[in-house]
C-alpha cells in the first residue's frame, strides 16, 4: 500500500527506539508548555507529542482536555478555578492567555500524580504556531512534533466540526515549512480520514484503546462506532495492524498494555512502525524495550532514556550508551 514514510529519524531501528516526550515532559513539567517542549528537545529527545484544540477564532492550542482543568489552571487573578471551564472552542485565543497553567493544585488527585512536576507561575497555554517556531531555531533542526488532535465522537460540540478543525492545523504545518517533520494522530478516525484528504503526504499515526477496567477512558476500537469512521475490524479477522495498514498509516499507536508480540509482529510484517502510550514505570519501559517496538510515549523522557542506555540502546543514532 502507497503511505506516507515516516521521517527516518522517528523510525525504529535495531538497537534504537524512538522517545516521544507526552506533552513535552509531564512527570516534571508542566504539560503542553514551551518550557516543557524546549526541556525535552534539550535532553536531547528528538520527539514531543502534544494535543491540539482549536479555540473559537480558529487558533490551534496546545491543550489536551476540551476544559481548562480546574486542577491545573489559576485566573487572572491568580485564584484556583473552582470548576473545569467552558469549553476551549467557545474561547478565543486572547480569553485563554489570561490563564496559568504552570502548576497543580494541591489535594487534587491530578497533583498527586505528577508530584514531581515543577511548580511554575506565568505559564501561558501555546499555540501550534509558537511550537513550529521552535523548530525552525537552527538549535532544533532535528527535532520533531507528534501532534494529536483531539476529537470525541461522543462530545461533537468540545470541537469545531472536522474540515475546520484540521485546515487551521495543516495552515500552521506549512506555513512553517515543517510538514517534512510531523506525524499526526488522533483516536478519532475521522480526523486522521480528513487530514488524508488535506494533506495526503503527511504521515499518520491511528491511536487506539482496547476494553480495560483501567484507565477507564473511551473504547474507539468498536466496529460501527464513529470513532472507527466506518472502518471494520472484524471485516480484517481481528486485525486491528490490518486495518491500520489498509487504511493508510504510517504508524499504529497502541496503549502499550494492550500490545502483544504476536501483534507487534503483526504490524511489522505489514511495514507500520508501532508507537507505544504512555509508559511510566521503569518495568514497563523495559518490558517495551524488550518487546521492540518502534517509539515509546512517556511523561519521564529521561527515565526513558536512562532505560535504553543501561540496556546498550538509544533512542537516536548519534548518543551511545557509556562503557559499562
Ligand atoms: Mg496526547
Amino acid at each position: 500500500m502507497n503511505r506516507p514514510m515516516l521521517p527516518e529519524k522517528m523510525r525504529g531501528s535495531a538497537g534504537i527506539i524512538r522517545l516521544h516526550g507526552h506533552r513535552g515532559a509531564r512527570g516534571v513539567l508542566p504539560e503542553n508548555t514551551l518550557i516543557g517542549f524546549r526541556n525535552t528537545f534539550e535532553i536531547g529527545v528528538q520527539v514531543v507529542e502534544t494535543d491540539i484544540m482549536v479555540t473559537a477564532d480558529g487558533v490551534p492550542v496546545l491543550t489536551h482536555n476540551p476544559r481548562l482543568m480546574a486542577a491545573a489552571t489559576r485566573g487572572p487573578d491568580g485564584s484556583w478555578l473552582t470548576q473545569d471551564s467552558k469549553p476551549i472552542v467557545q474561547m478565543t485565543h486572547d480569553n485563554l492567555q489570561q490563564f496559568d497553567v504552570g502548576g497543580l493544585r494541591d489535594g487534587t488527585g491530578y497533583a498527586a500524580r505528577y508530584p514531581d512536576q515543577a511548580f511554575l507561575s506565568g505559564i501561558r497555554i501555546p499555540d501550534l504556531a509558537q511550537l513550529a517556531t521552535l523548530l525552525q531555531s537552527p538549535e532544533h533542526a532535528d527535532a520533531f512534533l507528534n501532534i494529536e488532535i483531539k476529537s470525541n465522537p461522543d462530545h461533537p460540540d468540545d470541537a469545531p466540526p472536522i474540515p475546520r478543525l484540521v485546515a487551521p492545523v495543516l495552515a500552521v504545518i506549512n506555513a512553517a515549512g515543517i510538514a517534512d517533520r510531523v506525524l499526526l494522530q488522533s483516536f478519532d478516525w475521522r480526523v486522521l480520514s480528513e487530514i488524508a484528504r488535506q494533506a495526503p503526504q503527511i504521515p499518520l499515526s491511528y491511536l487506539t484503546y482496547e476494553t480495560r477496567a483501567y484507565p477507564t477512558m473511551a473504547v474507539n476500537v468498536i466496529d460501527g462506532s464513529l470513532w472507527l469512521d466506518g472502518a471494520s475490524i472484524a471485516d480484517h479477522n481481528g486485525s486491528i495492524p490490518q486495518v491500520v495498514s489498509n487504511l493508510g498509516g504510517a504508524v499504529w499507536s497502541p496503549y502499550f498494555q494492550d500490545l502483544t508480540s504476536q501483534t507487534l509482529a503483526e504490524a511489522h510484517a505489514l511495514g507500520l512502525a508501532v508507537n507505544v502510550w504512555t509508559v511510566n514505570e521503569t518495568a514497563d519501559i523495559n518490558r517495551m524495550i524488550d518487546l521492540g517496538v518502534d517509539g515509546i510515549t512517556t511523561d519521564y523522557p529521561a527515565r526513558a532514556q536512562r532505560c535504553l542506555l543501561a540496556k546498550g540502546q538509544s533512542w537516536r543514532e548519534d548518543i551511545t550508551p557509556p562503557p559499562a
